[in-house]
């Protein structure tokens, strides 16, 4: 849905910025069945990154849904693991594309869905650790400007 001019004009919720750090507790690459969308760009960025032709990367680490590209699931105890997550000997999320990963996890959490109410920001915590540290005070500061350039990558 495109946004309003009001939407983009009026100072959101979070203008003075937000506290965030991911502790690679990896729960944003598992979960639920989902979708992790990718584009042409990324396609090729990620298959050279495995050292694939893109075409075998997509027959084995890809599925395509209503014409757009997703990367694979992997089921592990009973919950859909990214085809790309691992896990260190500490239980540590280890994403093996992370240089390369799709622009839907490289803006996550500042998608728009998250932000467009305080709730929902407070919502994403709680499967989020790294929101959570944010609001107890810890983590990195986010300035509104990289807040909005993330959101606005978010892939719809
Ligand atoms: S859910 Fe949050 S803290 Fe956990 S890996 Fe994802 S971004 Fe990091």
């Amino acid at each position: 849905m495109p946004r309003s001019d009001q939407s983009v004009r009026s100072a959101p919720w979070y203008a003075q910025g937000l506290r965030f750090r991911c502790t690679q507790c990896g729960n944003c690459c598992t979960g639920p069945t989902g979708f992790v969308w990718f584009d042409m760009d990324e396609l090729t960025a990620m298959a050279e990154h495995v050292g694939l032709p893109a075409t075998t990367f997509l027959r084995r680490h890809a599925r395509k849904i209503d014409g757009r590209w997703s990367l694979n699931e992997r089921q592990v105890n009973g919950q859909y693991d990214c085809v790309f997550l691992q896990r260190d000997d500490e239980g540590k999320a280890l994403c093996t594309i992370y240089p390369v990963r799709p622009a839907q996890c490289r803006t996550w959490p500042f998608w728009p869905e998250n932000l467009e109410t305080a709730d929902d920001w407070f919502d994403a915590a709680k499967t989020c650790p790294g929101i959570r540290t944010g609001l107890e005070g810890g983590g990195d500061f986010i300035p509104l400007k990289h807040i909005r350039i993330q959101r606005d990558r978010t892939p719809s």
